[in-house]
């Protein structure tokens, strides 16, 4: 479920964002009524979570506005419900909310767990037909109101943790891959690596476990995870259950990252009432207090400090009077600020280890490392925890069998263990039938081609030759993890039988795959264009006959063979898997077929598991080649595959009318880090930078390595001021990371950027490219470590 979240305090925003997304909602945040609005124009939203006091465009006028446009196309959430959420708590606000199409409203401040139970709400009312109960034993999963239950008691799972066992409750029978279940959860523009999926499992089970809920998926050797069957468990699980952790206990924790933004508005009051004491405040002073202390009383009551709300909102009253205040009055604003700090101060300070732990920034990878020279495990340990892994040792390879169940991303393994009668391939092929999907990176020190081999048959990803440095070690591994991003397939199929299309839709829909079926052939380019194919399924012979524009007189009749070669002709399709399906069997209209490009030929009629085949075998060969569009170090795209998704949200972004800024980034003196600290060193900064440029921009947002130590990034419906922000909450992370050296010296790297923005500075890639490489070396020219824009 999609939920956009307008809200300009961005202490409220970023609560509801962590809280949401824990409930399984995916969640995108804008911080104005216009940045709101221009998000909903372009995607389809599940429910808009909407602040009424907002700059730009205010919320009654955004709802308004969302409600009259019923006819536009440009309008996706025309009927989208709207939770109202404002400190205006006026019943008049309420009915201007709701006359303005809001499907509810929330006071602020308000209770996270009302605000889910409304949601939750919402969504009922929306569904139209009830599903039934899932059901495993005594757990269950409620679909319409998306509740987790187990004898009564709920669990509270993640997102993906939630469609995962959702979708496993529904096939009980059947076995899913990682790879399939990443077809079946992530969309298109996720990329999650199938570690990612893994990690989630392995939250899942935890999380039921923690509730009692004992194993309930088992993992099949070289298939995948399958549900058990319920009979099969054990009574006596019982004990094990422990109560969950509430929502509302979680708020602290989150508190804790905000507590100290808050400062900023205290003291606005508090010069406020110093000022009031002296008898110099002015009016705009005064107004700006009591807005502060009225955004407090929102802000603060969502955190749960409810207290710390209260008096927020008698410093509001008291600032809010037009009449002088009296002596009395002031004394009281300033115990009442005083008791203010002190509530905010203590609020959540007993959670306070917890929640520096959780955090952390950038997701870290686990690595198992194993082998018996201890010295080399430690350097190995240490130099993967600096390249963000977690990594645990076992020195032989009994604890690396008991280790085995922690689920690790990636596993090295050394093949001696002269202690032992078994050596580490014997291992690696217990890895296999055990957890077929983790990457293995063998190290040796014999300089044996009969283990090469032996390793490869056994499916180890990559084979290291001692004496290696730590570092060489850990390139490797970070090759060896950055697996294929695969997001669902999306088929284009061409048939001018809509009998047809219907049967293939009932054939290829169950894997997963998503489906654009067009019977008409004449829309096919722009149909193309619009849904991005991963791979196109075309009709030889279309008996329909239509009428070019210019000249009614003359009849086109256009072929498959018309339509493979056009694909062919343009450089963004060249490689796009072609495959036909025709009632001829004749070997010239086969011949012809290759002869246009297509990449496989199948006739009519249809037989199910051969067809099945031949799509998923082009799909993984388009996956293969997938992969070249990416960099392994920095997990990024690579320039070509960077040109091509500009040149498309460019277009999008010119057809919308909609802003499109365009930023060039370039590290700051890298040659240097290289020179004083090694090459390998340089590697690391660059995955650490590719990692946190990958987590720092939207879905939407085109972000890829142009080559060596540049970086680009595209952002959709964002004018230059907004990117320079976003880019500035980057830079102000990245440069205050400490990079550390194996002799324990530290370092930190930062960076300059450029930005350009259409239509402003230009109305085409490559000059919006040149103006933003410009404003790049005027940063450069001022000192690095900043952001210049193109104007
Ligand atoms: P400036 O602040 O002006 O950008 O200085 P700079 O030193 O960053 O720029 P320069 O273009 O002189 O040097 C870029 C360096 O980046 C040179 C090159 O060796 C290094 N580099 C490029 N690609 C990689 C890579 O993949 N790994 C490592 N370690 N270094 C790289
Ligand atoms: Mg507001
Ligand atoms: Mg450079
Ligand atoms: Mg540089």
């Amino acid at each position: 479920m999609k939920i956009l979240c307008v809200e300009d305090d961005r202490n409220i925003a970023q609560l509801l964002q962590i809280t949401l997304s824990k409930q399984r909602y995916q969640i995108e945040l804008a911080q104005d009524g216009q940045a709101g609005w221009n998000l909903a124009e372009v995607y389809t939203y599940d429910l808009i979570l909407l602040d009424v006091m907002l700059p730009k465009l205010d919320g009654i006028t955004f709802c308004k506005q969302l409600r009259t446009n019923q006819s536009s196309n440009l309008n996706p959430n025309r009927d989208t419900p709207v939770i109202l959420m404002t400190a205006l708590d006026a019943v008049t606000n309420k009915v201007m909310g709701l006359d303005a199409g809001a499907d509810d409203y929330l006071a602020k401040p308000f209770e996270i767990d009302e605000l889910l139970a409304r949601i939750r709400a919402l969504f009922r009312r929306n569904q139209t037909q009830k599903t039934p109960l899932l059901t495993w034993g005594d757990l269950s999963l409620n679909p319409n109101s998306c509740e987790v239950t187990y004898r009564e008691k709920p669990i509270y799972l993640a997102a993906k943790e939630y469609e995962i066992l959702e979708l496993f409750l529904r096939h009980p029978e059947q076995i899913f891959s990682t790879n399939r279940l990443l077809d079946r959860l992530w969309t298109g523009d996720e990329f999650p690596s199938e570690g990612a999926v893994r990690a989630h499992i392995k939250g899942l089970r935890q999380k039921l476990k923690k509730a009692g809920v004992r194993d309930i998926l088992e993992t099949i050797y070289k298939q995948g995870y399958r549900l058990k069957q319920p009979e099969l468990l054990s009574k006596d699980c019982q004990e094990e259950i422990t109560s969950v952790v509430s929502v509302a206990s979680e708020l602290k924790a989150i508190w804790e990252k905000y507590r100290d933004s808050y400062s900023d508005r205290l003291s606005i009051i508090e010069q406020a009432i110093t000022s009031l004491e002296n008898g110099t405040l002015t009016p705009t002073q005064q107004r700006e207090a009591e807005k502060e202390a009225h955004t407090l009383i929102g802000s603060l009551g969502c955190f749960g400090l409810d207290t710390a709300s209260q008096i927020s909102r008698q410093i509001q009253q008291l600032l809010k009077q037009e009449q002088e205040l009296e002596a009395t009055e002031i004394a009281h604003l300033g115990q009442l600020i005083t008791q203010l700090q002190q509530e905010i101060s203590q609020y959540g300070c007993e959670n306070q280890a917890e929640c520096l732990s959780s955090a952390s920034t950038i997701p870290s990878a686990s690595l198992l490392i194993v082998d018996d020279d201890l010295p080399l495990a430690k350097q190995m340990a240490m130099e993967a925890t600096n390249w963000g892994f977690q990594a645990k040792i076992a020195v032989n390879l009994q604890q690396a069998q008991e280790f085995l169940a922690h689920h690790f991303d990636v596993i090295l393994l050394d093949i001696n263990f002269p202690d032992s009668t078994e050596n580490g391939l014997d291992f690696l092929a217990i890895i296999r039938k055990q957890y077929p999907e983790i990457p293995v990176v063998m190290l040796t020190a014999e300089n044996s081609f009969a283990q090469r081999v032996e390793a490869a048959r056994l499916g180890s990803k990559c084979f290291l030759q001692k004496p290696i440095s730590p570092s060489q070690v850990l390139a490797t591994v970070i090759q060896a993890i950055q697996q294929v991003k695969q997001p669902i397939a999306r088929l284009l199929i061409v048939d001018d039988d809509p009998g047809l299309l219907n049967l293939l839709r009932t054939l290829l829909e169950p894997s997963g795959y998503h489906l654009t079926l067009l019977d008409q052939p004449h829309k096919f380019w722009e149909t193309l264009e619009q849904t991005v194919p991963d791979l196109l399924i075309l009709d030889v012979e279309f008996s329909v006959v239509y009428l070019s524009h210019q000249n009614s007189e003359q009849v086109n009749v256009w072929s498959g063979f018309d339509l493979c070669s056009v694909v062919r002709t343009d450089a963004r399709w060249n490689r796009l898997p072609v495959l036909f399906l025709s009632a001829h069997t004749d070997i010239e209209t086969i011949q012809r077929s290759f002869i246009v490009g297509a990449d496989d030929f199948l006739t009519k009629p249809i037989v199910p598991t051969e067809l099945l085949t031949r799509v998923r075998t082009r799909l993984e060969q388009r996956q293969l080649w997938k992969l070249t569009e990416i960099d392994a170090l920095t997990g990024l795209s690579l320039r070509r595959k960077v040109l091509q998704d500009l040149t498309r949200l460019l277009q999008l972004a010119q057809r919308q009318q909609q802003p499109f800024s365009l930023a060039m980034l370039d590290l700051d003196n890298f040659k240097s880090i290289n020179d004083q600290y090694g090459h390998e060193m340089g590697d690391r900064v660059l995955n650490y930078f590719g990692k946190l440029l990958n987590q720092s921009f939207r879905q939407e947002d085109v972000v890829g390595r142009w080559g060596g130590e540049e970086f680009v990034v595209g952002m959709y419906g964002t004018s230059r001021e907004d990117g320079i922000g976003r880019l500035a909450q980057v830079l102000q992370q990245f440069s205050q990371n400490l990079f550390t050296v194996q002799n324990g010296t530290k370092f930190k790297v930062t960076f300059s950027a450029g930005i350009a923005q259409v239509p402003d500075d230009a109305k085409d890639l490559q000059t919006l490219y040149q103006k933003a490489d410009i404003a790049l070396y005027q940063a450069k020219a001022q000192g690095r470590n900043c952001i210049c824009s193109a104007h």
